[in-house]
């Protein structure tokens, strides 16, 4: 009998796991009975290395994107949901301290309200990146963090499911994350965030917000107006002000009222200087501890927002403008170096080295100076590089 491909690949997956993995599992407080039935079932998944070489590019604009996000339908479920739950939410802001709407649009966002929550086996997931994917170290260490949830009775092998990358539940915890954050809510002794009732779930999503410093009765931001001539050098995560330089800069609510004074806040413009400025706060970094993306937590906030009752944004966005891919990024990140604006070396992201490199051109050819890398701003540099 000749073995197919496959065939060989589950039987050198089955070698490493228990050739390899096993040692290294045990090494870590995995005991050998609960590795060798827990990985029994385990196999190499194909597919999932597929899809971690995929890695699609996010070809969505901003604009785009928030209105998936925050989608008339995702705010209708999500205040269904608020309803619905109406008790457990209660009973979680007053255990953890952070409002149900930002829990809610955690949920909405990350699984739909918990209806995708994902099939894969998780243990065959891991293993299968641990093996042959990219970041195999991180993916091992989540691994062998997964045995010993399984280890300690909160969920079996065979119903520890999820997400292709190895994310769990109705808040897409990685294992590591459920370790440190998961809470037993309804009391059953097992903190369960696999099944239909979102309970235990909801309450660690609030625990993790808790943990990471959330601060109830705070916003997580807020849009805004600039001023004629504001200094956009200000804009970005990184640069922070109190909310009385804010003021004096001559920035205000977008209703054109005074900022209300949450302490110090950074400035975003997502889409430049012709798109919607946002203020953001404390609570917007402990979104980013959720996930790190800038567009996730802007979707966070006015998903939550909305779900409130609140009207979302009211600036417009570029929309005539488009978005520029990696390649093109990359390109106009040659060309700005090329002009001798030099970005540091060139990635294809819009990082602070790009930005500042962007700005300095601008500022030079008379235009708003934003460093955001538009449509526009790519074909004048084609232009200024062909002169
Ligand atoms: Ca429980």
């Amino acid at each position: 009998m000749t073995l197919s491909t496959p065939d060989i690949g589950q039987a050198e997956f089955q070698l490493w796991v228990h050739g390899v993995l096993r040692a290294r599992a045990l090494g870590q407080m995995v005991r050998p009975d609960t590795f060798d039935r827990a990985m029994s079932a385990a196999r190499f998944l194909p597919n999932v290395i597929e899809q971690q070489a995929r890695q699609p590019e996010f070809g969505l604009s901003i604009w785009e994107y928030l209105d998936i996000a925050a989608s008339e339908e995702r705010v209708r479920q999500g205040r269904q949901m608020l309803r619905r739950h109406r008790d457990l939410f209660i009973d979680i802001e007053r255990r953890f301290h952070v409002e149900p709407e930002v829990v809610t649009a955690i949920w909405g966002l990350e699984t739909g309200f918990g209806v995708i929550r994902g099939k894969t086996p998780t243990l065959s997931a891991l293993g299968t990146l641990a093996w042959k994917g990219k970041r195999s170290s991180f993916f091992e260490d989540q691994l062998i963090s997964a045995l010993r949830i399984v280890q300690s009775g909160h969920v079996s092998e065979d119903q520890m499911v999820g997400s292709w990358a190895g994310a769990m539940g109705h808040g897409q915890f990685l294992p590591s994350s459920f370790l440190d954050f998961a809470v037993d809510f309804d009391g059953d002794g097992r903190r369960d965030i696999w099944s239909d009732d979102p309970t235990d779930a909801l309450a660690s999503i609030a625990n993790y917000l808790a943990k990471h410093g959330w601060r109830r009765g705070q916003p997580w931001g807020y849009e805004v107006t600039l001023p004629e001539g504001f200094d956009y050098a200000l804009v970005g995560l990184d640069r922070s002000l109190p909310t009385a330089s804010w003021s004096a800069l001559d920035v205000m609510t977008a209703s054109g009222t005074r900022l209300p004074d949450y302490g110090p806040g950074s400035l975003l413009l997502p889409a430049g200087a012709s798109g919607v400025a946002v203020m953001v706060l404390r609570n917007t970094h402990v979104i980013l501890r959720y996930n790190k993306a800038e567009a996730y937590a802007l979707g966070i906030g006015l998903l939550a927002d909305r779900v409130g009752g609140g009207r979302g944004f009211v600036g417009s966005w570029p929309t005539d403008d488009r978005v520029l891919s990696r390649d093109e990024i990359s390109e106009a990140q040659v060309l700005l170096t090329a002009l001798g604006y030099s970005t540091r070396g060139v990635d294809g992201l819009r990082g602070p080295n790009t930005t500042l490199a962007a700005r300095m051109f601008q500022s030079d050819q008379g235009l708003v100076a934003d460093g955001y890398l538009s449509g526009d701003l790519l074909d004048r540099l084609r232009k200024s590089r062909g002169a």
